[in-house]
């Protein structure tokens, strides 16, 4: 998803630097205690969040955790911004940056739970290291992720679905979630599914969700 560049969202973001994160430099550790205001509630963190429609729907509806949507593009960083601001979501930061670089954004062990929503799929396999679950991204949330922590990942490209599967199996992760179609399984796990922006395009063309946990073992 290319976002053409929104001159009112670039102004947003640059009105905004205690809910926004604007390409920080990844040598600076970021003090995540300054922009919470509590911080020992569990954190979780969205890689790729685009318009931010699942992350700020979990942060709303989960007041006593901390959220972090991570995004590269500034206008879709700015779209987010606007819907934190209009529901008050004081427990939602936004960092506008490479998840190449997550490893030097957070210490380690420190996150709950990371969720992958409808990656870039990079069909091409000489893009392969650009796919969010390639091996280095892996590592990256391994780093990150609290022992007991986990990843959730969701998609409608069955292709990167079969390599994700692959690339974390081959990786020595665990899965405890694995679905080829998400919105067809029992009602307790569909109503507990926040849809993505792609998720609700693909599924109402009658695509299937494909949609998988796993962890890292201990
Ligand atoms: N998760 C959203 C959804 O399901 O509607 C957006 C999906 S869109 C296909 C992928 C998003 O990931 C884009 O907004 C893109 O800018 C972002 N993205 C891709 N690579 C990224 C990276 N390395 N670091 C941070 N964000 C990235």
């Amino acid at each position: 998803m290319r976002l053409r560049n929104k001159p009112w969202a670039v102004k947003l973001v640059g009105e905004h630097p205690e809910s926004v994160l604007d390409r920080p430099d990844p040598a600076s550790k970021i003090d995540w205690s300054k922009r919470f205001t509590d911080i020992s509630r569990p954190l979780e963190i969205e890689v790729g969040s685009g318009k931010g429609r699942f992350i700020t729907t979990l942060a709303e509806q989960h007041p006593e955790k901390n959220f972090v949507a991570v995004e590269l593009q500034i206008t879709a960083a700015g779209i987010i911004l606007r819907t934190k601001l209009e529901k008050k979501l004081d427990n939602l930061q936004i960092l506008c940056a490479d998840a190449a670089n997550l490893d030097s954004f957070f210490s380690p062990h420190s996150a709950e739970t990371i969720y992958l929503n409808f990656s870039d799929p990079w069909p091409k396999s000489r893009h392969e290291k650009r796919r969010l679950t390639y091996k280095t991204f892996l590592a990256k949330y391994q780093a990150i992720l609290a022992p007991h922590g986990h990843l959730e990942f969701k998609t409608d490209n069955a292709g990167l679905y079969a390599y994700s599967v692959l690339s974390m199996n081959n990786f020595g992760m665990h899965f405890d979630f694995v679905s080829v179609d998400l919105h067809h399984e029992n009602d307790e796990i569909v109503t507990r599914n926040i849809e993505t922006e792609y998720e609700h395009k693909f599924a109402a063309k009658g695509n299937p969700i494909y949609a998988l946990h796993a962890d890292f073992g201990v």
